[in-house]
This record gives C-alpha cells, structure tokens and sequence, in this order.
C-alpha cells in the first residue's frame, strides 16, 4: 500500500491524494459530491513577518494567564510554567498514540501520575483517561451506576447543593440520572437536615466540592459522608477546588468514594478553548474495577503493561487520555514535589484572604479558602467590564446564584503582593464609578463593548471574517 500525500500546487490547483491498495486505485475525491469539492482555493499570500505579524496582533487583543491577574474564581487559572512546555515538547514525548503502548517510558509516566494522583486524593486506584473535568465526572457517575447495577440495586438520583458546579447537573443528566438539588444552609455549608430529607433509596451519589463553590470548607464532611452512605449512596468529590487542599487534606480521608481531578486547574496545565485538559478519575478499592480501559498497572517484571479492569464501565476517551497533558502535569507535580504543593495551596489561601481584605464588596460567607464570593451590590457583569480597563481579567460573575450580584475572585497563588494590589485598584475603581461610566466600559481594551448573546449565537471565527477595525 503507497500513501501520496495531497498537495497545492504553486498555481492553487489541488492534487488528489491518492490511495494505492492491492493495485486498486482510490480517488478519494470521486467519494465526495461535488458541491463539497473545490478545484480551486484562495490562500493568502503573505510574507512571513505579515503572518507574525497578524498572529502577535491576535495575541495581544486577547487576555491570557501569561499576562496579569487572571482570578477568575472556580476555574483556578495559573500560570502554565513553560518547563512542562519543554518536556511535553521532547522528541521522545512524541509518542504516536499507537505506539503508546508499546513504549515502556510512556507507560512508566503514565503509572508515575497515576500514584501522585492517588497520594494526593486519597484514593486507591486513578485513571487518566477522562479529558475534561466534566468528562471525569461522567466517568465517575458510570462507575457508581454499574457499582450499584452489580448489586441489583437500581438507584436513578444524584443529589447535589444548590451551589453546584453546572457541569455536575449535566453530567448527572448525561449518565442518565436525575437530579435532586439541596439548598444550603445560612452559613453556606451543606444543611445536614435538608441532606438527610433529599437522600435515599434512590439516591446513587451525592455530589460535592470542598472548599464549596463559595471557597468554605464543609466542615461537617464526615457526617455527610455518614448520611449519604448510610442512604446507600456514594460520595464524589467535585475537585475543581483541589487547589485550595494540596498537602493539607485528602478527600479520600474525609469519606468520598469518588472524585476527579482538574489537571488544567490544579496542576497548571493549559486550559485551551474548552481542552484539550484532563480530568483523571480517581477511585476507592472497591470501584477500581469499574475504572476506564485500558489502565495501566505493573507487570510484575519492572516494567509496566495496560489491562482492562473487570467490570470496566470501558472506554471514555480515544487512545489513553491527552497524553502530552498529563505529561505537563506530571512535570508541575515532581518539579514542585511535596513541599511545593503544600506551600501552593497555602499561598492560594493566603492570597484569596489578603485580596478580599482589600476590595471594597463585602463577602457574605466565611471563613473562605482559595477563593471567595463577594457581593457587588450593583450589577456584577458591568463590574467585570470596568474592571477590563484597569489591565486585569474579572472574577467569575452572578454565579453561585445564592450570593446577590457574586463576584467569584481566585488569585491562585501566583500572584505576588503587587499582583493583589493591582486587582484591588480595579475592584475600587468599579465600585467607585457612577452608572454611566460602568455602562460605558470597557473603553481602553481592543474590542470594546460587544453584543454577548450575538457573540454567542453568531461567533465569527474564520480569520476572513474577522475585521479588525470594528
Ligand atoms: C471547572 C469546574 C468543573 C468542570 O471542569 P472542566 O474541567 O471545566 O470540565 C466542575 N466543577 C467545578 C466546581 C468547576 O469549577
């Protein structure tokens, strides 16, 4: 079998890639309708400096975790260290995802962030396969559907706080369950009588994050645990909010029999457009056997070799995850090894309580970790506008829904004290702006106000589209 490449000869006209088999000649062009071919196509032509040129532009309009304070609560945006940039960059890192298996080093790495991830969450057993923390979620919510399935025991509800992440409703629906939701408490905690009213036979999970979605640590986690496994459901950990509990607390020891990890949080690894991240899937020993295939295990030999666990609930993502991802998370965590990490998520705390000690906006729930949720008493969006102008990215806006206007503020512990004192002066310069000044902003960034439903149904994203001066 011969491969010949497509190409665009000089003067624009297309080659067919053509597929030689058993002398059998393919045009894969005659297997389209014509109206979905062109002979023709107009590419640019441009020199190197003006496609530089248009690529750095594009850059500078955006706002990155490369360029300032980026609290944007929930989401844990930190910077992306370029040494794990490097690694994943290494030629033998290039693994072709066929191969993967076959590369011993690949399989090492692999079993390597398994038993980090399995230290760090006090589970027994982790895959990596899961591509996005809702992904993980997903995957988690198999596991205790086919956990309660082998036991002939039919559970159709996940129980979760009104202050849920979205994602966790969605993957609840999406796993075929449906959802039962628990408002909290005054202090913002999860209410263990409303708990012990919502939870029952037909309860198959109930789902939390800790540090909660307002940064407050649900101190009564063990009676929860106690509650729902006593209602015969499971306990998974929503760990968006890892940052704040590195080295200090394991969700495996506060009673949660499953949970995922958001590498594209916790462990620095770029966000992207929506991935590609990873959301590894960590389990107590009696799930390990529901994990995702193929797993990697030892082979009792030194080396290391992929399996399919028993009643695995199979596969949930191509291939064995995003691999040049957990690559980069792999590096985050040996790099800043045990001392490291117990000192990141110290200074996250740290720096979440210095910042809300400067800010204008009260903050109705506290005691807070890594992030809190302040009230802007005025529409928070138009908040989040004007504070685009003072060189920062805005917290989280309006959401969790029981704090009036939130502003949801996560410094992450990159930031230094100049950092901090940059994003006070802009949450001050919001508050102190009259109506019309807020309604005016943003005026110094490149695009300035935009229509956000239009943006969202009609997003223009071909760069022939794009005009700049607009
Ligand atoms: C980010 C987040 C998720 C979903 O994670 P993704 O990796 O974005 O899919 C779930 N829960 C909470 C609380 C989050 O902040």
């Amino acid at each position: 079998m011969t491969y010949d490449q497509a190409r665009w000869t000089r003067d624009g006209v297309f080659e067919p890639l053509t597929v030689e088999k058993d002398s059998t000649e393919v045009e894969v062009e005659s297997a389209l309708p014509d109206d979905l071919t062109r002979d023709k196509l107009e590419l640019p032509e441009l020199s190197e400096p003006e496609v530089a040129g248009h690529y750095i532009r594009l850059s500078q309009m955006n706002y990155g975790v490369e360029s300032g304070p980026y609290p944007l609560g929930s989401c844990t945006m930190k910077y992306n260290p370029p040494f794990t940039e490097d690694l994943a960059g290494l030629e033998s890192a290039a693994v072709h995802p066929e191969r993967e298996e076959s590369v011993q080093g690949t399989l090492a790495l692999m079993h390597g962030l398994q038993r980090h991830l399995e230290v760090i969450g006090g589970v027994d057993a982790v895959s990596l396969q899961p591509p996005a923390g809702a992904a993980g979620e997903y995957a988690g919510l198999l596991i205790a559907r086919s956990y309660h399935e082998s036991r002939g025991d039919e559970r159709g509800e996940v129980v979760v706080p009104d202050t849920a992440h979205g994602t966790n409703f969605a993957s609840a629906a999406m796993a075929g369950f449906s959802v039962v939701k628990v408002p909290s408490g005054d202090d913002g905690r999860v209410d263990l009588d409303a708990l012990e009213a919502a939870v029952g036979e037909d309860t198959a999970a109930f789902m939390v994050t800790n540090p909660n979605t307002l940064g407050v640590f649900e101190r009564e986690i063990t009676e929860v645990a106690e509650v729902v496994h006593d209602a015969g459901g499971l306990m998974y950990y929503d760990g968006a909010n890892l940052n704040a509990l590195l080295g200090q607390a394991r969700p495996g020891d506060m009673g949660f029999d499953v949970m995922h990890f958001n590498l594209h949080k916790t462990f620095a690894t770029p966000h992207g457009g929506g991935g590609p991240g990873a959301g590894p899937v960590g389990v107590v020993e009696e799930l390990a056997g529901y994990l995702p295939e193929p797993h990697v295990r030892e082979d009792g030999d030194g080396g290391f070799e992929l399996y399919r666990p028993e009643d695995s609930i199979g596969k949930v993502h191509g291939f064995h995850g995003n691999w040049l991802a957990l690559v980069k998370a792999y590096a985050y965590i040996e790099r800043l090894g045990e001392e490291g990490l117990c000192s990141a998520s110290e200074m996250a705390v740290l720096n979440a309580n210095y910042l809300a000690e400067r800010i204008p906006f009260e903050v109705p729930y506290s005691p807070f970790h890594h992030e809190f949720v302040a009230s802007a008493e005025r529409d928070a969006a138009e908040v989040a506008k004007k504070m685009l102008d003072h060189g920062v990215h805005p917290p989280t806006t309006k959401w969790p829904e029981i704090v009036d206007e939130a502003l949801m503020t996560e410094p992450t512990e990159v930031e230094g004290v100049d950092g901090l004192e940059v994003l006070a002066e802009a949450f001050h310069a919001a508050a102190e702006a009259d109506d019309e000044d807020l309604a005016e902003s943003p005026q110094r960034t490149t695009s300035r106000r935009i229509d956000q439903v239009k943006a969202a149904r009609e997003p223009v994203l071909s760069w022939r589209d794009l005009d700049i001066e607009k």
